[in-house]
């Protein structure tokens, strides 16, 4: 099959030829239909995952069809359309026997654990627990989203967030996870202030649902700008790009009793980064964290896109070829914020 592997981290990938994976006895062989390019892959890319060991094929978010399944596999056969949340879980620590696959003990995350999706056929582990069937109806692009941004931002907002109608959610940073929290709070029925550097951004936010928008490129303290526009903070806050300065901002705006959720990945040099601690305490905020989404959770999701409640399908903006991925994997660090690239492996 054809991958994008790359050799060393930081620098160019390339496109080649390699072996075709085989199914676990417990597991299957997805045939890449569409794979989304996430901001995840390029921090894996450039060696701010441990996980990942050389060479590597990346690719988190996608859809298929099931070509091949493991002797043990009793819920797919082949010719399922199907999609994962990126952390594939066992299905047998306590955690996963408590219901929160999100944080499995022994999770094997696509594209990280192992080679990934950004290729034309992709190996996914422990098939009953994790795979989730792409509805009818829906393109493999839109449903590519939905194993990471898109089940992220819902994750954060409604089952972490715990979001209610009325109330002022802010969503520092406009990429594909942060759009996807724009709508879903829209869609519940709050009022949404979206933060980012680039008004194409902003654009597709206020598109998407969004009341009120910051641009932080003009107006550097964001969080007293949030403060204003909700007459005091927000009731939620999500970081959604993951740096120290808007993950402080989004805490910054919240109101008292507010509650802020860490979606963006926060890589640092010692895997820690400041926090209004101070802020935190003398506010009773909530300080909480979001980590993909456990596939038996999907259907109150899947439900609210089939009935066009939810429109992942708007997300995205552009489709590339394996071919295109490397380029485009290395320009994901300075990218805008605004819509998301998907990656057609057989195209
Ligand atoms: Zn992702
Ligand atoms: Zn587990």
């Amino acid at each position: 099959m054809r991958a994008v592997v790359f050799e060393q981290f930081g620098e160019p990938a390339g496109v080649r030829e390699v072996p075709d994976p085989e199914p676990a006895e417990h597991g299957v062989v997805v045939r890449v239909e569409a794979t989304g390019l996430c901001r995840s892959d390029w921090h894996g890319w450039m060696g701010h995952d441990s996980d990942i060991t050389l060479p590597h094929v990346p690719g988190h978010e996608l859809a298929g069809v099931v070509e091949a399944v493991g002797a043990r596999v009793t819920g797919w056969r082949p010719g399922d359309r199907v999609t994962v949340p990126f952390v594939c879980a066992c299905g047998s620590c306590p955690s996963c026997a408590a219901g929160d696959q999100q944080v499995c003990e022994h999770q094997t995350q696509p594209g990280f654990h192992h080679w990934g999706s950004f290729a034309q056929y992709v190996a996914l582990d422990h098939a009953d627990v994790n795979l989730v069937a792409v509805p009818d109806g829906m393109t493999y692009a839109t449903a590519a989203g939905l194993g990471c941004r898109f089940a992220t931002a819902f994750r954060a907002v409604v089952q972490q967030g715990r979001v209610a109608a009325g109330e002022w959610v802010a969503v520092h940073g406009c990429g594909g996870v942060g759009l996807s929290a724009v709508m879903i709070a829209a869609a519940s029925g709050a009022r949404v202030v979206a933060v980012d550097v680039s008004p194409q951004a902003l654009d597709l936010a206020r598109k998407f649902g969004a009341a009120e928008c910051v641009d932080a490129a003009r107006t550097p303290q964001t969080a007293q700008a949030v403060r204003e526009v909700t007459g005091g903070g927000a009731h939620l806050s999500l970081d959604a790009l993951g740096s120290p300065v808007t993950c402080a901002a989004s805490v910054n705006g919240l109101r008292r009793r507010g509650r802020h959720v860490q979606v963006g990945l926060l890589p640092s040099p010692d895997g820690t980064t400041p926090v209004p601690m101070a802020r935190a305490i003398a506010l009773e905020l909530e300080l909480l964290g979001s980590h993909g989404m456990a596939a038996h959770t999907y259907p109150a999701m899947l439900e609210l896109v089939r009935a066009g409640v939810l429109r992942p399908d708007l997300l995205v903006t552009s489709t590339i070829t394996l071919d295109e991925t490397p380029s485009a994997l290395a320009a994901m660090g300075t990218a805008p914020g605004g819509g998301v690239t998907v990656i057609e492996p057989w195209s």
